[in-house]
């Protein structure tokens, strides 16, 4: 700091610098000369002075000259020695976590606010591994990767995230109509749900299960079932919540295996204070919505996961449509988020048992 002060006070250093450009059979070589001819606030230099200190080397911080002869324009070189060597291009290091982001910002993508929260989506969505600080692109990062560049470029273009932000700016600045930009990407997203075969659960009608158990609870709370309440899965799912008993225990523990477990409005939870399972009633919901299992709503499919330690779901809808079986277990979450539903093992299909 002391250097840096007094070197504010300091003249300009001045340099004298030539350029030689060579050509050598439509090559051009340049070499680059410069000749201090003045070294001011240079000498105060506190990096370099400190570095020839430690070193107790004076020549640390002598300025080093890179002098040419002198030339003509058009003079002719003479080549002492021509010798081939044998060069590799080097493959392209992986991107560190912190040249990736750099990466991105340099691109134009991503916002300060966002860009810290951009690895971790990655790595939560298993696109991606950190390892060594490096990033590695696991096999379901690719196939996203192949996918969404054949059905949804868009959603990989570096040009089209670009403006995607520009445009989120100018919303945020009044240049550019909210409601207009939300029309662009709903259209888009409902491009990409068709690709995938995606149903709305509000388009699907309700399932066998739901409509059994909503009848039941209609008969019990006394009410009739609307035809509005059985159009479709998500408005059966709305009334099934309306008219079930709130907090019930709905099953053992999985994790301590002491304790039940609570159905509460937004989250199952062991009542057992030490223990930490707590599965998100939405991300149960986002499960049945995503696969259609057939359980009447997220009470019902919890309940019956907590009766095993894996569960065999058959004719789920995966992506495209395509129907699979397979087990489900409640896993961890990362970041101490509770517990979620996991895929453990794929299943054959036979049609056989639900349960394991
Ligand atoms: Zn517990």
């Amino acid at each position: 700091i002391f250097y840096r002060t007094m070197s504010t006070q300091v003249r300009n250093a001045l340099y004298d610098m030539s350029i030689l450009e060579v050509d050598v059979g439509g090559n051009k070589l340049i070499g680059r000369a410069y000749e201090r001819l003045f070294d001011g606030w240079e000498r105060l230099d506190g990096h370099r002075i400190n570095i020839a200190e430690r070193n107790d080397d004076p020549n640390a911080f002598k300025y080093r000259e890179v002098v040419l002869p002198e030339f003509d324009v058009g003079d002719e070189l003479r080549p002492l020695e021509i010798t081939t060597v044998e060069g590799h291009t080097k493959t392209p290091p992986r991107y560190g976590v912190g040249r990736f982001i750099t990466t991105l910002d340099n691109k134009g993508i991503g916002r300060p606010s966002t860009l810290d929260t951009v690895i971790p989506n990655l790595e939560k969505k298993k696109y991606v591994k950190v390892a060594k600080g490096m990033l590695h692109v696991t096999q379901l990062g690719m196939d996203v990767n192949d996918w969404t560049t054949e059905h949804a470029s868009w959603l990989n273009d570096l040009e089209e995230s670009k403006r995607f932000e520009e445009q989120l700016d100018a919303v945020e600045h009044d240049k550019q109509s909210r409601d207009e930009l939300i029309e662009e990407y709903t259209k888009r997203v409902a491009e990409v749900k068709q690709a995938l075969g995606y149903q709305d659960m509000s388009e699907r009608p309700p399932s066998q299960n739901q409509l059994t158990f909503a009848a039941r609870l209609a008969r019990e709370a006394g009410v009739t079932l609307t035809d509005e309440d059985v159009r479709s899965a998500a408005s059966i799912s709305k009334f099934i919540s309306k008219y079930k008993k709130p907090n019930q225990e709905i099953g053992k523990c999985p994790v301590c295996k002491t304790h039940p477990v609570v159905a509460y409005e937004k989250v199952y939870q062991c009542t057992n204070k030490e223990c930490d399972f707590r599965v998100w009633k939405k991300s149960v919901e986002n499960f049945l919505e995503r696969y259609h299992p057939e359980y009447q709503d997220a009470d019902a499919l919890v309940t019956d996961m907590l009766r095993r330690k894996k569960t065999r779901m058959d004719d789920l809808t995966g992506k495209n449509g395509n129907r699979f079986s397979a087990y489900y277990a409640f896993e961890a979450r990362e970041h101490g988020n509770g517990y979620g539903i996991s895929r453990v093992g794929w299943a054959r299909k036979t049609g056989g048992t639900k349960h394991e």
